[in-house]
């Protein structure tokens, strides 16, 4: 966590064993969990249909996700006020992000998007390949042109 104390910005460093192992994404979507701060909120828990992800009693406890459980669904990505939940997933032949996204206009299907990385720097292009809508926040999914960049971009807008 060295490096989101000073910048305030998560690395992959930081996220170490919170995030799913290869071969489970290589079986299909699974979520992860970018949420380290301790503030009192679980949204995340409540909604997981399957019981995947667990804060407990203490409210200010970050979530723990069971990734074994996840089934990559998707609700959890869409109630969290953070916005701090992704998919992830590398069972196609191309790896697949999925973001929690409340800029308007939402991209369509098929549109070409810009990758942005958690600091808001500009990483390429994806296509997105499903929308769909979670009361006022959108969840996308896109197609990345490289493996890397499943742990890089957590956020996309559409090309100015
Ligand atoms: S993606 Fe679905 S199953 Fe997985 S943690 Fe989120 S709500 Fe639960
Ligand atoms: S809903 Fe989001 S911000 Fe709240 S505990 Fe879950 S991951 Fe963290």
């Amino acid at each position: 966590m060295a490096e989101f104390r000073s910048t305030g910005v998560l690395s992959v460093d930081d996220l170490e064993g919170r995030t799913p192992p290869r071969e489970r994404l290589e079986r299909g979507p699974c979520a992860t969990i970018e949420c380290v701060e301790e503030i009192p909120c679980n949204p995340c828990e409540e909604a997981c249909p399957v019981g995947a992800i667990r804060v407990g009693d203490l409210l200010t406890n970050p979530p723990e996700l069971d990734f074994e459980r996840c089934t990559g669904c998707g609700v959890c990505v869409g109630v969290c006020p953070g916005l701090a939940i992704f998919l992830l997933d590398l069972s196609g032949v191309r790896p697949r992000l999925t973001v929690p996204h409340e800029l308007f206009p939402v991209p369509e299907n098929g549109e070409e998007v810009e990758l942005l990385s958690r600091e808001g720097k500009a990483l390429g292009h994806g296509k997105v390949v499903r929308t769909r809508r979670a009361g006022t926040t959108w969840i996308i999914t896109v197609e990345l042109p490289a493996e890397e960049l499943l742990w890089k971009v957590r956020a996309i807008r559409r090309p100015r």
